[in-house]
């Protein structure tokens, strides 16, 4: 019989990915906390349920995209969650980014109650989720990422399974630390432009075709250079990975120097109240100092 299929959390990345989900034909219940954005999936044939607990009760396969790490433990075992609800042999499967060692808890918990986990957070952003081209980043067994493959397949094109429980998640705190680092690179870069009276157009234009081309220089570039930050990818929430990265790497005993500081430039645009825009406004705090 067909896997039934939950998806909780349809924010800026949920929401196509539930969608896409759909469209490929998939029998899907969803749920977000805030009602309003269910409309587009109960238009797709999606049905729509009022708590991650009737989610998970009407499920074979849950899948949540929530923000942070105290919201997946609040969808998963709060009062009307996911624990609540589920049927012993379902599969939860968390693409958030969240910390890897609440991860690995999480999967002992569910374990305990019959459930299996995967963490599977991604990247590729808005435009990723919406063509179903994003990178997955597995952590958990091999067969239960198995079951789930043909789900994947729907919502990415590159999904690894880099390892056990947690895995994933650190996997995406690496990636984080790349686009972070990256980000900050090619707002230096595009000041040193801006100041030396060189057009920045130009000088992305040429910086694509070399070793200096990347996806950030790319997208997070253009944004910058036409100021504009409507997310994309919160800068609230590209620091809050940026405090799972740190931790990891503290209970490691490694400093990491420059992922340090591209967070306290991170933190100068949340001081700002820009924590709503694009991490890419990491700019509007470089031309600031
Ligand atoms: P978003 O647009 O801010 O959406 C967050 C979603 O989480 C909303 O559906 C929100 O519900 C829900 N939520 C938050 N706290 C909740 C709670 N306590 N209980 C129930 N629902 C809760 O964020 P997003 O950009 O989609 O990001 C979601 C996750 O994907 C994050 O972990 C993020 O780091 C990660 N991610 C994002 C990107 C990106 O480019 N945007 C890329 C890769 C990974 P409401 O609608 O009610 O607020």
């Amino acid at each position: 019989m067909a896997e039934k299929l939950g998806f909780i959390g349809l924010g800026i990345m949920g929401l196509p990915m539930a969608l896409n989900l759909r469209r490929a034909g998939f029998p899907l219940s969803v749920y977000n906390r805030t009602k309003s954005r269910t409309v587009p999936l109960k238009d797709a044939g999606a049905a729509i349920c009022t708590s991650p607990k009737d989610v998970a009760a009407n499920s074979d396969i849950i899948f949540i995209c929530v923000s942070d790490t105290p919201d997946v433990n609040e969808v998963l075992f709060g009062k009307e969650g996911v624990a609540a609800g589920a049927k012993k042999g379902s599969v939860v499967v968390d693409m958030s980014t969240i910390s890897p060692d609440s991860t690995r808890r999480f999967a002992a918990d569910l374990k305990m109650a019959g459930i299996d986990m995967l963490d599977a957070p991604v990247s590729g952003g808005e435009a990723g989720a919406i063509a179903g081209s994003l990178s997955i980043m597995v952590g958990g067994k091999e067969e239960v990422c198995r079951r789930v493959l043909p789900f994947f397949q729907k919502l990415g094109k590159n999904i690894v399974l880099v390892g056990d429980h947690g895995a994933g998640q650190v996997a995406k705190a690496c990636n984080q630390i790349v686009i972070a680092v990256t980000i900050e690179a090619v707002g230096e870069a595009l000041l040193l432009a801006e100041k030396s009276g060189v057009s920045g157009h130009k000088v992305r234009e040429a910086l694509m075709g070399g070793f200096a081309g990347s996806k950030v220089l790319e997208v997070h570039g253009n944004r910058m250079l036409n100021d504009d930050y409507k997310p994309g990818f919160k800068a609230k929430l590209h620091r809050k990975d940026m405090g799972i990265v740190l931790d990891t790497a503290k209970n490691l005993q490694l400093p990491l120097p420059a992922t340090t500081l591209v967070t306290l430039h991170m933190d100068e645009v949340i001081k700002s109240g820009d924590g709503e825009l694009d991490s890419s406004a990491i700019f509007k705090a470089l031309r600031k100092n």
